[in-house]
């Protein structure tokens, strides 16, 4: 609980894998005589301008995302955090019923500012959430190219995950329990129950980039680019989704902040835990190898937090951030 001014998400774990990458790529500079990187030639049909560090055509549903109103001030009494119905990690049960409710903060702070621009507007544009363990796995998706048997995911190997279309006309947030998962060697729980509602916030962003017509297409781009062999581009257009569905979480953390429902240090459990996965956290090489899984380093993804909570939603607009920027490609 905290009544103070507005803080910042903040980690104290990027230091040290910033030395790592910097190290690495000091090794790898010097094996290849510091050679700069090509910028990949154009393929496929997505307009050039869509490319890694080049200004990018303003995305069509970006427009949608930023007519989402700003919330009024939230009202003391709101319904946040601190009337969490368990710990989530004490067990699979504990960590589901907390998961489920937390889902409910999220999608009740967006549903209303969503319907008053006519986006979700009934049934048809819901979405539901669906905690996963050993007797569920793997889960009927129709719309990722992650499946290893066709139309189905194995969510232990994926993580957290939104599914546009499940193979029965619904959008479900997946969500591997403490049982079957775990990030960075931890289970998701373990960083803290802020953390895992920020986690929750995240893939709820990704529901919105769906309802704006945003994560369709760009999907679609980053096949487009995987399947030409373009990495490069591939990594920068999926590394755009993702921050923005960052951006997106912090937006609605800072609802529960203006409910003095958090402390600082929930705060930084979620900064912690998205430090945790950034590209640079999980392996540093594949700053210099992108691939079309690319979230972002972990700088780029605690700085889109930050500008959720401290902007909103509007301010969610991540089309033109370079891929890795303020690494090695970026600017
Ligand atoms: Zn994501």
């Amino acid at each position: 609980m905290s009544g103070s001014s507005l803080s910042e998400f903040t980690s104290r774990q990027r230091a040290s894998h910033q030395v790592v990458l910097w190290f690495v790529a000091g090794l790898i500079l010097a094996a290849c005589g510091g050679s700069s990187v090509t910028p990949s030639s154009s393929t496929g049909d997505v307009t050039p301008s869509t490319h890694a560090n080049r200004a990018p055509s303003r995305i069509q549903g970006q427009n949608d995302v930023d007519k989402i109103p700003l919330p009024p001030p939230a009202e003391a009494g709101f319904n946040g955090l601190l009337s969490a119905p368990t710990d989530p990690s004490t067990n699979d049960a504990s960590e589901a019923t907390f998961d489920r409710w937390a889902f409910h903060q999220v999608a009740d702070f967006w549903t209303p500012l969503m319907t008053q621009v006519g986006l979700q507007t009934g049934t048809s544009t819901e979405v539901t959430f669906q905690p996963v363990d050993a007797t569920n796995n793997p889960v009927p998706c129709a719309s990722s190219d992650k499946q290893n048997e066709p139309g189905m995911l194995n969510v232990t190997k994926i993580g957290p995950f939104y599914c546009r279309f499940n193979g029965a006309g619904k959008r479900v947030i997946y969500w591997p329990l403490q049982s079957i998962f775990t990030l960075n060697g931890r289970t998701i729980p373990s960083y803290g129950a802020f953390a895992e509602a920020e986690v929750i916030a995240h893939e709820f962003g990704h529901y919105i980039q769906d309802i704006t017509n945003i994560l369709g297409p760009v999907t679609g781009y980053v096949l487009t680019y995987k399947q030409a062999g373009d990495n490069r581009d591939a990594a920068w257009w999926n590394q755009e989704l993702e921050l923005q569905a960052d951006c997106l979480a912090g937006a609605w953390a800072r609802h529960e902040w203006d409910a003095h429902l958090l402390s600082q240090s929930d705060l930084d459990q979620a900064a912690t835990i998205t430090d945790a996965v950034g590209d640079d956290a999980i392996n540093p090489l594949v700053l210099l190898a992108p691939t079309p899984k690319a979230h972002g380093t972990s700088a780029q993804r605690v700085r889109w937090l930050n500008v959720g909570l401290q902007s909103g939603s509007t301010k969610c607009d991540t089309w033109s951030e370079p891929l890795y920027a303020g690494f090695l490609f970026g600017n």
